[in-house]
């Protein structure tokens, strides 16, 4: 059987090596207790690398973002978030369900939003209007095709922030990918966020769990938040061990990624199918297919040839690079976008 290529995800890596072995030799305790070393180890990792004051080690980012939110507001306020953010696109209504929150959304460019386009959402005070408590900003931006926020523009959403005593939340699922292709230090994330959530189970490689970093107050409650919703791990340290392996060893290589996906979306460009394709800055490609088929039907032409892809729209579909996609699978992919038609 011909092995398929996935291009889906960067949630679908395999641990590496190495990472089994860190995992296959981690001390653990009960980590609900504070007592698992290795999840404490990575909690201040994490913390450290991002100069934050602490941490929290959860098992899905979904889970590290909806926490965030359930801490940062009360019931009835009101959370502004781009309209394909994944905390309101695909969290299973959490903002509501959760933390008895609604959101108001707005209209991005490729899912980045500006703080001119945040500041007349921001409701006055009035006993009619739901109080505006908490704006979640999402880099890379998972639905705008991985496409990063520039510091600049962050740094003005947080000062509009600041101007109207509200809290800003970042959604870092693929963090590291926007700091690899931009270069950034991750220390300047601390003076931007009031908290920030991270993913080591898209593109780092480990097989579950996300970290949550704020202040201390701030991880003290996120802690009994991450009770509440189910979410204390006893013997998570094998889990964790994964994670600080992920951090240790593959942030720099996300930068394979991102060239790999850059080949894709040259070839992408300049096939008959394609209509057009999504400025790439990391590791997704998102195209949208010409003619009268729809996305469906590539999506199965191409998974005819072994490449496993994903339509996110009727008309678009995703590539995702990570470090299950080889050079060989590359170059594979690269002849059959060429071939199809
Ligand atoms: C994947 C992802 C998450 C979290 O997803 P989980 O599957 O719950 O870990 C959050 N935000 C973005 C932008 C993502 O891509």
């Amino acid at each position: 059987m011909i092995r398929s290529i996935e291009l889906r995800s960067d949630t679908f890596t395999q641990p590496t090596e190495g990472m089994l072995k860190a995992m296959f030799n981690a001390k653990v305790g009960d980590d609900v207790f504070g007592e698992d070393p290795t999840v404490n180890e990575l909690e201040a990792f994490a913390a450290d690398m991002f100069s934050m004051e602490a941490a929290v080690f959860c098992p899905s980012g979904t889970m590290t973002n909806q926490i965030a939110i359930s801490v940062h507001t009360r019931p009835g306020e009101e959370v502004i978030c781009e309209q394909g953010a994944h905390v309101y696109f695909y969290e299973a209504g959490g903002i509501a369900r959760l933390s008895g929150c609604q959101a108001r959304t707005v209209a991005g460019t490729r899912g980045q939003i500006f703080s001119e386009q945040i500041l007349p959402l921001i409701n006055p005070e009035d006993v009619h209007r739901p109080r505006t408590r908490l704006v979640c900003l999402e880099n890379t931006c998972n639905r705008g095709g991985g496409s990063t926020y520039s510091m600049e523009n962050m740094r003005q959403i947080r000062a509009l922030c600041d101007a109207h005593n509200l809290t800003l939340h970042l959604d870092g699922a693929r963090i590291f990918n926007a700091i690899v292709a931009n270069k950034e230090n991750p220390k300047d994330y601390s003076r931007i966020f009031h908290s920030l959530s991270v993913c080591l189970s898209k593109g780092l490689g480990a097989p579950a769990g996300s970290l949550l970093l704020g202040d201390k107050a701030f991880i003290h409650e996120a802690r009994r938040a991450r009770k509440a919703f189910g979410g204390g791990m006893r013997q998570a340290g094998f889990l964790a061990a994964a994670g600080l392996y992920a951090l240790q060893n593959h942030v720099e290589r996300l930068e394979e990624d991102h060239q790999k996906a850059h080949r894709l979306a040259d070839a992408l460009g300049s096939a008959s199918w394609v209509k057009s394709v999504l400025p790439v800055e990391t590791n997704i490609v998102i195209f949208e297919v010409a003619g009268d088929n729809p996305a469906s039907y590539w999506v199965e032409q191409l998974k005819l040839q072994g490449m496993k892809t994903a339509a996110t729209s009727p008309t678009h579909i995703r590539m995702v690079t990570h470090l299950g996609v080889s050079e060989e699978d590359i170059k594979t992919t690269l002849g059959v976008i060429a071939a199809l038609e």
